[in-house]
């Protein structure tokens, strides 16, 4: 069997620099998964948690597609139990943040606000974030009527009438995935054209159950346990309307958390971390899992199954480079 151990994290670089095995900077599924992949595999993996412990599921009331959970999860209890995990086989939880990496050799050199760390290997599970409207009432009702995902939340409005903010493909997309269950969907654009691809736009025209709201802005979420209606100001007339309505699913955008990368790894247009297929980077030793490279995803499920990948393919590429070996992983 592979010894992989560190005697203990060393320090022998600086009294601030700490030497180990495998840095993974992300605290949420992708994360915390491939801490407990590395963990098994004796390598006392540090996480490094970033400012949002848990990630973007800590925000998330109950979770209701994750197996293993036939009446749902609290988002936060799903994060804990996983840290909780991790912790158990050897995990370091750090709450700390990475704020620089130099990728250029091995060991490579993370940086945080309160160390910095020399690592064989790195996984970056940094996750990503949706664009908020940034209008009173959203984030009080996030998780209460206020969604950024269909494909998490479609199911609680089931005969429901929505509004969905957005006029790109994902807006498109979504809003056509939620005609499954809502009774009524209206998607209200800021402009008077949809910038989605001509299909899906053909599609969205043509569903009997999707309306749309031109060159207009939601300026106020309204409700109190739940989302009751929205304010909507038009851009050419400056007048102010009310929407009655149950829910709204905001696709604006969506941001990876990615820029101190951008100088060392291969982003997409997009800001997504190029990957091969096994979840490798441009830079043999860095991997990637969950929703820093994925923009097509972007579940818990999948996200921690990435974590899991990225963490295997990081044991490989240590058990081949301690054994003098050809690294048998693509990179
Ligand atoms: C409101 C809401 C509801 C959702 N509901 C569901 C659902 O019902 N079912 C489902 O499957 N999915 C749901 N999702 C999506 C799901 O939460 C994500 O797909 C999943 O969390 C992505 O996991 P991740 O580990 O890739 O990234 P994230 O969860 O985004 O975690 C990223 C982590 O990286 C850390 N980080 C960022 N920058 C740095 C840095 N510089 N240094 C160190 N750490 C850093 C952050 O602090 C965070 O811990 C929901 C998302 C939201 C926002």
């Amino acid at each position: 069997m592979m010894d992989l151990s560190l005697n203990n994290i060393s320090t022998n670089h600086s009294s601030q620099t700490k030497y180990v095995k495998m840095v993974i900077l992300g605290s949420g599924p992708a994360g915390l998964s491939a801490a407990l992949y590395a963990a098994r595999a004796n390598l006392q993996p540090v996480v490094i948690t970033g400012m949002e412990l848990g990630g973007q599921v800590s925000l998330t009331h109950t979770i209701e597609n994750y197996p293993g959970f036939p009446e749902g999860v609290g988002g936060q209890e799903l994060v804990d139990l996983f840290q909780k995990q991790a912790e158990r086989f050897g995990a370091i939880v750090e709450y700390d943040t990475a704020t620089d990496v130099d990728l250029k050799e091995r060991p490579f050199r993370i940086k945080t606000y309160n160390s910095e760390y020399l690592a064989d290997t790195l996984i970056i599970a940094t996750g990503a974030q949706a664009t908020q409207l940034d209008v009173p009432g959203e984030k009080e009702l996030t998780g209460r009527g206020v969604s950024y995902c269909a494909t998490c939340d479609g199911w609680f409005f089931k005969d429901k009438d929505v509004v969905v903010v957005g006029g790109g493909d994902s807006a498109i997309e979504e809003s056509l995935f939620l005609t499954r269950y809502a009774k009524s969907i209206t998607i209200i654009h800021r402009r008077d054209s949809l910038r989605a691809g001509i299909i899906l736009q053909q599609r969205a025209f043509n569903h009997p159950k999707i309306k749309f709201i031109w060159d207009s802005v939601i300026t106020e979420i309204i409700g109190e346990e739940t989302v009751k209606k929205v304010n909507i100001k038009n851009l050419q007339t400056n007048e102010v309307s009310e929407l009655i309505t149950d829910g709204i699913f905001i696709f604006i955008g969506h941001i990876p958390s990615t820029q101190i990368f951008s100088n060392s790894l291969d982003l997409d247009e997009h800001g997504y971390i190029k990957t091969d297929n096994l979840l490798s980077t441009n830079v043999p030793g860095v991997y990637v899992a969950g929703e820093a490279g994925d923009p097509d995803f972007r579940q818990v499920i999948t996200s921690a199954g990435m974590g899991a990948a990225a963490a295997m393919q990081a044991i490989r590429f240590l058990q081949a480079h301690e054994e003098n070996q050809p690294v048998p992983i693509k990179s």
